[in-house]
This record gives C-alpha cells, structure tokens and sequence, in this order.
C-alpha cells in the first residue's frame, strides 16, 4: 500500500482533506490511521485568507489533529519569504490575515486605502474589494523598484457558480502591465516546499498529496518529491513522460492510501528546467572565403557564439534570421539553406534578470553576406571574428559547437536530415 512507502505527507487542504467546510469521505479516518502509524503529516495551502492557527482550529473542528506548526500557508510562506529577502515595508493587497503573518514577522504593511503608498515591496494575495486604482499603485511601486511577491498565482478556484478568478487574475493584470514575473511564496513555487522539506532529514520519504497537477504535483517534482494525485479521472495525463505536472500515483481518496496493491510509478526527473515560455529563435552561420566562421563574443556573458536571436512576433523565420545578422554584424545576408532546428533543454533554457525562464526552439541557417561591413553594438558585443573551423575559440557557447560541426558535416555531404 502506498501509506507505507513514505515517512513523511504533505497534505493539500481544499479538494483532498475538506471542500469548504466538509472532510472529504475517508479523510478523517486515514488521517488519524498515519498518525498511528507515526508518520509525520503537514498540511500546506494555498490559501491566503487564513493563518496556520485558524487552519489548524479548522482541522481539529472536522475531528483532525492539526497543529499550528504542522500547516504552511501561502500566507505565513509570504512573511518568510519578505523576511529573507530583508524587505521591512510592504504595499499589501489582500486581507486581514495576510496583513496579520506580515506583522508576526516584523513586516510593516501599507494598505490600499492609502493615496500614495510607499514600500520596498508589493504583495498580492486574496483581495476581493481590490480595484483599478489599487493595481495602478501596485504597478507604479514596481516600476519603481519594489518587489513583486505574490502569495500564489492559483489562476481560479471553484465555486458553486463554477470557477472564478483567483490570485493568479491579479498577478497577471500586474504582471503584463510590468513585463516582471513574482517571486511567488506558495505552491508550486519551490519556497513553500523548502520551508518544510528542510525539517527532515535528507534520507525521509516524503510525498506531496493533492489534487491539482499545475501546483501539488509540479511543485512536489520541483522539489525532488514523490507526488499523488487525488482524483477520480485515471486517464487524464500530460502527453510527455518527463512532464512534471505529471503523478506518480492517482487515486480517488486519502482511503486509497491503505488499498493493497497499488504502487507508485517512478517518475524521471528530467535533467532541465521547467519553462515558463517556449521562444523561437534564429541563428546564422556565415563562412568567408576561406571557409572560416563568423563569431561574436556576447556582452551579457562575455562568451563567444553564432550570430542568433529571437524571432519577433508578426516576423517570419527568414525576416528574423536577416534582421538579427544585420543587428548584430552589420552585414545584408541571403539564406542559404537549413542547417537544423536545435532545442537542446539543458544548454537553451535561459533564466532572465526578471524571473522569467525560457526554452529556445532556435533554427540555425547557413547564409551569405552579400553587403555591408562588419560593425556592431559595443552595448551587446565585445567583438566580431572569423575563426577556422580547427581553431574554435574555447569560450564558445556550449550548444554551438554541434551545430558548426552539423554545418561542416553538411557541407560536406555526411548528413541530410535534421536534428
Ligand atoms: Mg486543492
């Protein structure tokens, strides 16, 4: 049974223990056989509009041991997180009881009925009177240099009149208005899942139960953990078998926790990143007479690389690759022919200075330059050059490498396929 594979559970409250104020069949009872059977049990939600005492009351209300210290709520996850970023001030747009966890750790919060708030960051949690004029202020503070924190980013939950819009809405609206991604304190945020895993030592059996894929499953792999998926859709899954969101077990209540029989499937950690966005991206190899390759040494990594960027909405394939040649050599190039389309997910996944992280999808060229003198922006390249293939800088982008040598290969009539 899969009780006994695991030292260690962490709970999702709302859709696994309760919905509203009722415990969800079996919950009760499950719960009180793993305390029985010694097991450590944490309960971790979402939900900014409680703290781990009124949640742990609410627990015990339904006939489940819970205490304070065994709950972790975005909320009091948010406090922490201001705390170690060392903020002292914070504009908050949520309720009473996120206002409180920020006083308990010593945050002093601004509320949005003040004209022209100042603080070193903005925190968005569960704010159900928030305005138009309330957004503006949060945006105006960040473009100002405060902080976007984010209790969590939930895109709905669901009510009796079907979903409705949650954190995740408000966090967009700042969001798009600001082009900077949160720091976000709950699930599947690694920070909320840290606060806990680092209580236990490393050798523990821990597996995350919950019943969203987008938050308790993703968060539980993020974080190195095994995750179960109450639900009572077997089928449903995410196409690719290195999908984080996707379980390691499904079952239909915590009572199947007992069942005899049913085993975990080991899920393999990929060795990338997740994404946020998937990008295209252009890249152009140019040879001179003498069969040697255009390279520029890049000012935000001081590595030399291919001539490469993205491709711009509206813009085609073959647009991009000449806009970014002409960007970043100075030369008119035409477009020769294909040398292959590269998604390499450890080498092109990029983390940016805004929170944001990206996978590239980059179709590299070979071109011609047919005008033009070789010049730059001394903002974005150090220098341009022509290297011979055998004499390859050492500070080359990783990634490169192949595709010079699938260039050569190609040129050479060793392959015709693309990888
Ligand atoms: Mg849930």
């Amino acid at each position: 049974m899969l009780a006994e594979q695991f030292d260690v559970f962490l709970f999702d409250l709302d859709g696994v223990v309760y919905v509203g104020a009722e415990p969800l069949p079996g919950a009760v009872q499950s719960l009180r056989r793993l305390r029985e059977e010694k097991k450590e049990i944490r309960f971790l939600t979402n939900d900014p509009c409680t703290t781990r005492k009124k949640t742990a009351a609410k627990l015990t209300g339904l006939g489940i041991e819970a205490s304070a210290e065994e709950v972790i709520t975005s909320g009091w996850a948010t406090a922490q997180l201001l705390c170690r970023e060392k903020i002292k001030t914070a504009f908050v747009l949520g309720d009473e009881n996120l206002k409180w966890e920020c006083e308990q750790a010593g945050i002093q919060w601004i509320g949005t009925d003040e004209a022209d708030p100042d603080a070193e960051a903005v925190v968005v949690g569960w704010d159900s009177d928030l305005s138009f004029h309330d957004i503006q202020k949060a945006v105006r503070l960040i473009y100002r240099g405060a902080k976007f924190v984010a209790t969590n980013a939930d895109r709905t939950f669901p009510t009796p009149a079907g979903p409705s819009p949650a954190v995740g809405a408000i966090v967009e609206a700042i969001r798009i208005s600001t082009d900077m991604k949160p720091l976000v304190a709950g699930k599947p945020s690694p920070y909320m899942f840290n606060a806990v895993l680092e209580r236990f030592p490393a050798a523990s059996r821990i597996v995350m139960v919950g019943d969203n894929p987008y938050t308790d499953v993703l968060g539980a792999h993020q974080a190195g953990i095994s995750a179960i998926l109450i639900s009572g859709d077997k089928k449903k899954k995410f196409p690719s078998a290195l999908d984080f969101r996707n379980p390691d077990a499904v079952i239909p209540d915590l009572q199947s926790l007992f069942v005899d029989g049913l085993a975990m499937k080991k899920w393999n950690r990929p060795s990338f990143s997740w994404p946020d966005y998937v990008q295209p991206g252009v890249a152009g190899i140019i040879l001179d007479e003498g069969q040697r390759v255009l390279l520029m040494k890049r000012a935000d990594n001081g590595l030399w690389g291919i001539p490469s960027g993205h491709v711009e909405p509206g813009e085609t394939v073959e647009a991009a690759i000449i806009r970014e040649m002409q960007e970043e050599t100075g030369l008119t190039v035409r477009v020769k022919r294909l040398i292959g389309v590269y998604s390499d997910p450890q080498s092109q996944v990029f983390s940016y200075p805004n929170g944001k992280v990206s996978q590239f999808i980059t179709v590299c060229f070979e071109c011609e330059a047919v005008s033009g003198e070789l010049e730059w922006d001394v903002e974005e390249t150090l220098d341009v050059d022509y290297f011979a293939f055998d004499q390859l800088p050492e500070d080359l982008l990783k990634m490169h490498p192949r595709w010079l040598k699938d260039a050569l290969d190609l040129k050479e009539g060793h392959i015709s396929f693309i990888r």
